[in-house]
């Protein structure tokens, strides 16, 4: 028995490798992509601690180069999503009185495996099969994964730690349950940390899930699950079942003991699945906790004191890498008519040097979005500006889907700042801009604290703090994770904790305690050490004065 009163220390974040040529790291991942291109993975779904084979299977492709497959994978059925949820529920009967000790450091063990064992693999996969570059694989299904896995462990000891008052003669205690039921995973194909953190926040905290991952990110999900089997991770605790999402989701969603939602993905998946939930309403045994981090339509707000490189580096960045396929990404801008020219200038030079194409060679910026539904979204966005008399394409505009999904950065400016792509959610590298006038700041921060339905980042640049804190006052509720004289994108673990709200999500903040305390339901417990042996109250004796 375990009795340590154990104490973690705050972890620091991981640290970034570079992957400058001629290092070992850039090595031994150019040694692991050649082996991953070299061979097709048999995927099967991991219930119970069991491999399962349905016959049923998918594809996994290179986005850059969409007939070579790396994988073909399993596909769950109505039986499998069944398996799946017994298996939960049966791990959960013995996960939820494993020590939190023993549980933290099996999260503790699998950051420490990705982060030296499996680096390369992980990174690997992801750029290949979820179509990252060296740099976005590194932060992402690295650092990011073991951030969050570090992080949760500290911040689970930390609830833990938090207990009442008690007074003399009492002992009070709260008592961190887990749900009673399992929770439903569903993660979306664009970070390989957040696979890994839907799953693994839960389960530090005592429960167990059913996880459906997303069909195009099946590679680097399937790491994920061996090296949390490699860590630790007893059986049945997570339930890997790839599929169908209306399928798997309907059968899930329809179960008696589901006790928990962690959903990240569209903003129009997570509302059909919200409309299930109440549907079912009458069959669950607990109110199911629903939390979702969803669409966003980012924005970079620009004051007129701003630098224009600074402002034209952001756009860039926050823009185009990943090809603008992160929820954080900058898809809209207000620029003042003074800066525009400079801006606009800057912009394109910095574009006319990057380059789109195989994440294998690392001098791209760019590389392919991820499949061809994505890509002929984003093309029918440009192809709709292109038409339009409110728009026009400052750069880019093209793309060539023949072997690999490529867009080129595309930047559009338009003279209606409720243009659609100024209000929709693109997925893709598609910056639009509206110019506005030097003096109209206030309002111009009105229209964009009121254009989109989403409020997830945003940033303000501006080198006049007057001009900061009166955007931060205007478009207080316009985003979740706000930035002063930043890209919008590149959250952080532990240092600035994620979410936004209005269509965006629940604002649950991943990294961070606050979504950790969606997965307990505390029990208080009272004790009193000498209890009363009379039932009657002072008050009610005889008042001998009268
Ligand atoms: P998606 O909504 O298409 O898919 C997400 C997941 O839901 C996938 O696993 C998918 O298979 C599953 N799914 C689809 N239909 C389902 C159903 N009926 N029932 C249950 N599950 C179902 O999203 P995506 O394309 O994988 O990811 C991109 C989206 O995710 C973007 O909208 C992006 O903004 C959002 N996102 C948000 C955040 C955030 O923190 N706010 C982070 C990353 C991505």
């Amino acid at each position: 028995m375990n009795n340590a009163i154990f104490n973690l220390e705050r972890p620091e974040n991981e640290h970034t490798l570079n992957y400058a040529p001629g290092c070992r790291e850039r090595k031994m991942l150019n040694e692991e992509l050649d082996r991953m291109s070299s061979e097709i993975l048999d995927i099967p779904l991991l219930i119970g601690g069991k491999e399962v084979r349905t016959g049923k299977t998918g594809r996994v492709i290179m986005p850059h180069d969409h007939q070579h497959v790396l994988a073909n994978f399993h596909m769950a059925g109505e039986k499998e999503v069944q398996m799946a949820i017994e298996a939960a529920l049966k791990a959960h009967k013995e996960w939820e009185s494993v020590s939190w000790v023993e549980r933290v450091s099996i999260s503790l063990k699998a950051a420490e495996l990705i982060s030296t064992k499996y680096r390369q693999l992980i990174n690997a996969a992801t750029m290949l099969g979820q179509g990252k570059s060296v740099f976005q694989a590194e932060i992402d299904s690295s650092c990011e994964s073991i951030d969050f896995l570090k992080f949760n462990a500290y911040f689970t000891t930390e609830i833990y730690k938090e207990q009442p008052h008690s007074q003399k003669g009492i002992i009070n205690r709260i008592e961190y349950r887990p749900l009673e039921g399992f929770v439903f995973t569903v993660t979306p194909f664009n970070f390989t940390a957040i696979a890994s953190n839907l799953n693994m926040a839960p389960v530090v905290m005592g429960n167990t899930t059913v996880w459906k991952p997303s069909s195009t990110s099946i590679l680097s999900n399937y790491i994920l699950m061996k090296i949390f089997r490699e860590a630790g991770l007893p059986d049945g605790v997570i339930n890997f079942i790839p599929g169908s999402g209306s399928l798997i989701g309907k059968a899930a969603l329809g179960h008696r003991s589901l006790a928990g939602i962690h959903f990240t993905g569209s903003t129009g998946v997570f509302n059909g699945i919200w409309k299930s939930v109440a549907d079912n309403m009458s069959g669950y045994r607990s109110y199911p906790r629903i939390v979702g981090e969803t669409g966003g339509k980012d924005f970079i707000f620009v004051h007129p004191s701003s630098d224009p490189q600074e402002v034209a580096v952001a756009i860039v960045r926050g823009a185009f890498e990943y090809q603008g396929q992160k929820c954080s990404a900058a898809s809209r801008s207000y620029i003042p008519a003074s800066l525009w020219p400079d801006i606009k200038t800057r912009i394109g030079e910095m574009l006319s040097t990057v380059t789109v194409g195989d994440v294998r060679e690392f001098s791209h910026f760019m590389n392919a979005v991820i499949d061809e539904a994505s890509f002929d979204n984003i093309m029918g966005y440009i192809e709709y500006a292109k038409k339009s008399d409110d728009a026009e394409i400052v750069y880019g505009g093209t793309g060539d889907k023949s072997k690999g999904y490529f867009v080129q950065p595309t930047v559009i400016r338009t003279k209606n700042p409720h243009f659609k792509s100024m209000e929709e959610e693109i997925f893709g590298p598609v910056m639009t801009v509206y110019v506005y006038s030097d003096n109209n700041f206030e309002d111009t921060l009105r229209i964009c604290d009121q254009t989109s339905l989403y409020a997830l980042t945003g940033s303000v640049f501006s080198k006049d703090r007057e001009a900061l804190n009166t955007a931060c006052r205007i478009l207080r509720y316009a985003a979740g994770n706000f930035y002063f004289n930043d890209k919008p994108s590149g959250a952080v673990v532990g240092q600035q904790p994620f979410g936004g709200a209005r269509g965006s999500g629940t604002n649950d903040k991943s990294g961070s305690h606050l979504n950790l305390l969606r997965w307990t339901s505390p029990r208080t417990i009272k004790e009193t050490l000498i209890p009363p042996t009379e039932f009657t109250y002072p008050y009610m004796k005889a008042d001998k004065c009268h």
